[in-house]
């Protein structure tokens, strides 16, 4: 079934994924087939994880990689631990991986892997147990060459080590670059954890001088208070902005004033979640998504701003550090009510181009400062926003519109050249 007649069936996350794509393809004189083959993924791989827990019971849970498309390079995208997981949203993920590398430049494809599992409620020993099954599984169809995974939602550096090991005693060969994200220990980058939340403060900071927005006051709210949602609230307040809402899974907590930052990591790292929280006022994560404010950090799942809140939100920009957080319906009113996106392959395409600086440095054996790192991210970012951009004011189409084009425009010019063997 064509995904335009998927997405009309049921708005899957994939459906909106590619209702994104058809707008900007629309704009591009692409030959059709090759329009039709970017809509589907290359591969998709599902497989029983059986695993067992510290009480000697036996769970089976069901494992996922997406290779969407090879055209630019191994296939490159995070792994996802979380109980929503599904085979939908991690094709969605792949494709929007794609993208993103393309957007930013990065010799990579896209892909993205999850399981469906609720990370918070296994121990250390459970979730090792999980991921060293996940990666025997996939062993012939990742590597540095292939598909090169890294942390998502629920992942973390000490899972990406596990994985590392696991494919390297495999394949009986040291093998960092298979994934990133790791341990500084066994060949991660210098700044890969803050890469995200640092991308999206960086994009954020040069499109509010493009409107004037002072960063020092200026007032901002965050949804998800993960990796990529704390390192952006820290690096807003190093910037003198007020950070008036932050939430997370357990809820949201809002204070005019601005909220230690500091003090709520290391809330959250002690207590695992933002439960219990005192620094502000208790509200909802829907209520959070509507306070006042002038940036909107959406930074938890996808499809948070939808034709339901969308005319309620009083943010001037919203800046998208989670994936897929606006649905195509909210896209439009905000178009028509002059509030800004920086779409999600743009916004918070740092920790993939900061995977890649790990992925060169492991296969070069040489590591990086962290201050040539932070430099050369903060180039590729204000070089592809500056990009972006134009093809927006030239082409008079909002920035994901024009993200795409140019994502679009890549991928095609690599298949092009490589033909396709059909
Ligand atoms: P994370 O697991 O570190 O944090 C996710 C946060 O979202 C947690 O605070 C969690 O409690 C919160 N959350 C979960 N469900 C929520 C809900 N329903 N309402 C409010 N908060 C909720 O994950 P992360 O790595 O920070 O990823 C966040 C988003 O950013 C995801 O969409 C991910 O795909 C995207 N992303 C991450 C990276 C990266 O390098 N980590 C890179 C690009 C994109």
């Amino acid at each position: 079934m064509p995904p335009e007649l998927t997405a009309a069936r049921e708005v899957s996350v994939f459906g909106d994924a590619i209702a994104y794509f058809n707008e900007a393809a629309a704009l591009l004189d692409l030959d059709p087939g090759v329009r039709l083959l970017l809509t589907k993924p290359s591969r998709q791989i599902i497989f029983s994880i059986p695993f067992q827990r510290d009480n000697g019971e036996l769970e089976v849970y069901t494992g996922y990689r997406v290779q969407y498309n090879f055209a630019r390079g191994p296939a490159k995208g995070g792994i996802r631990y979380h109980p929503g997981v599904t085979l939908d949203e991690v094709t969605a993920l792949a494709f929007w991986m794609t993208w993103k590398c393309a957007v930013v430049d990065l010799p990579f494809g896209g892909g993205k892997g999850g399981v469906t599992c609720d990370p918070g409620s296994l121990s250390l020993k459970e979730l090792e147990r999980i991921t060293r099954r996940y990666a025997a599984e996939l062993v012939e169809v990742v590597g540095p060459d292939k598909d090169v995974p890294a942390p998502d939602v629920g992942t973390t550096p000490q899972i990406m080590a596990w994985f590392m090991d696991t494919y390297s005693m495999h394949v009986r060969q040291h093998t960092p670059g298979v994934v990133t994200g790791k341990p500084l220990t066994i060949g991660g980058s210098r700044g890969r954890v803050e890469a995200t939340g640092r991308g999206v403060s960086l994009v954020a900071l040069a499109q509010m001088a493009e409107m004037d927005i002072n960063p020092k006051g200026a007032r901002i709210v965050v949804q998800g208070f993960g990796n990529v949602g704390s390192i952006a609230a820290k690096m807003f307040v190093e910037r003198g902005a007020k950070i008036v809402g932050i939430s997370d899974v357990t809820g949201g907590y809002a204070n005019g004033k601005g909220i230690d930052i500091a003090g709520a990591v290391a809330y959250a790292q002690e207590h695992h979640s933002l439960d219990g929280y005192r620094g502000g006022e208790r509200v909802t994560n829907e209520a959070l998504l509507e306070l006042s404010c002038d940036v909107l950090i959406p930074a938890a799942l996808e499809k948070v701003l939808t034709i339901e809140n969308a005319s309620r939100i009083q943010a001037k920009l919203i800046v998208e550090g989670a994936n897929g957080p606006t649905t195509p319906e909210a896209d439009h009113v905000f178009a028509s009510r002059d509030i800004i996106v920086i779409p999600d392959i743009l916004a918070n395409a740092g920790g993939v181009t900061v995977s890649y600086f790990e992925w060169v440095q492991d296969r070069s054996g040489y590591f990086w400062k962290e201050a040539e790192v932070n430099e050369r991210l903060a180039e590729v970012m204000h070089e592809n926003f500056k990009r972006i951009r134009e093809i927006s004011t030239q082409r008079r189409v909002p920035y994901r519109t024009a993200a795409y084009m140019i994502a679009i425009d890549r991928v095609v010019q690599s298949m092009n050249a490589r033909g396709v063997y059909a």
